[in-house]
């Protein structure tokens, strides 16, 4: 049977590489983006992503999957809107529609940048869903320079994560029989990493932060076909995970024991 699966960031990188495949599969996609989508909203605003919502309701009574791929790495304030509520307040809103379906299933793009060095105060304000407080810390640290401001995208992708794990367990997600899960890329070839990857030193300082032994930098295609599973009917009992498709970054980075958590209890 066909499945309608709502998809942001459609118009680029991995949000189309997902949606091109599952409409070659048949599927039907309904795309969200700022430009090229079947809806074109701007979810870095309160508006935009209620906007986005109500107008995918119109065209889908009923919504299969959301697959939020949509995503800025600017060291910029709306980084931690668009990477952040853009993706947590779409999905809230969408539920509605996504109850109405007999296999209902979300997944979000977060990323490795995840587990590095970023704000605790922004993280905290996003999860407390304060995004006017996030803004304000994101403001303070993108005026000390590109530098700092980069941590604002490290922090919206911590805070994806985190909300994803604690939501995905609650009645509203796990209660409702919707698997809730992330899936965080390494170095993924798009539009995105383009700039970075042109130079030999953009080149150097992505691979010193982000280590892929297995098969260096990826495709688009190689997340796409992990979300689709994430979303697909077979996926009945993986929830609030954060998946690291990352050519091995994670376990370089983090090593052989992220399971220390209940060792002193
Ligand atoms: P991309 O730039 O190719 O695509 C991102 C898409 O999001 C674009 O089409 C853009 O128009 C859309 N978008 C941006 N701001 C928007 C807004 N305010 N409202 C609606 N749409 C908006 O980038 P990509 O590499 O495909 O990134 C997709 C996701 O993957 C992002 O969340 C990104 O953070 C994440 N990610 C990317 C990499 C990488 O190496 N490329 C690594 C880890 C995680």
């Amino acid at each position: 049977m066909t499945r309608t699966y709502v998809i942001t960031g459609s118009a680029s990188g991995i949000g189309a590489a997902t949606a091109a495949i599952l409409r070659d599969r048949g599927e039907r996609v309904i795309g969200i983006d700022l430009r090229d989508a079947d809806i074109e909203a701007d979810l870095s605003t309160p508006e935009g992503r209620a906007d986005a919502a109500a107008r995918a309701m119109e065209l889908a009574e009923t919504i299969d999957a959301v697959i939020a791929c949509a995503g800025i790495s600017a060291p910029i304030p709306k980084t931690i809107s668009v990477n952040y509520f853009g993706v947590t307040e779409l999905l809230t809103a969408l539920l509605p529609a996504l109850a109405r379906s007999q296999a209902p299933r979300a997944a979000v793009v977060s990323s490795m940048a995840s587990l590095q060095p970023n704000s605790p105060d922004m993280v905290e304000a996003a999860l407390a869903g304060d995004e006017p407080k996030a803004l304000e810390i994101a403001a303070a640290l993108a005026a000390q320079g590109p530098q700092v401001g980069y941590l604002v995208y490290p922090s919206s992708k911590r805070a994806l994560s985190r909300w994803v794990r604690r939501e995905s367990i609650t009645p509203a997600w796990a209660g409702a029989g919707i698997p809730l899960n992330a899936v965080a890329p390494g170095t993924v070839v798009t539009p995105m990493t383009a700039g970075l990857l042109s130079t030999p030193e953009g080149q150097a300082m992505v691979d010193a932060a982000v280590p892929m032994p297995l098969n260096d930098h990826q495709s688009p295609e190689s997340i796409a076909y992990l979300l689709i599973w994430l979303t697909s009917v077979e996926n009945t009992h993986l929830a609030g995970q954060v998946i690291y498709d990352d050519g091995g970054a994670d376990a370089t980075l983090r090593g052989d024991d992220i399971w220390s958590w209940a060792d002193s209890r």
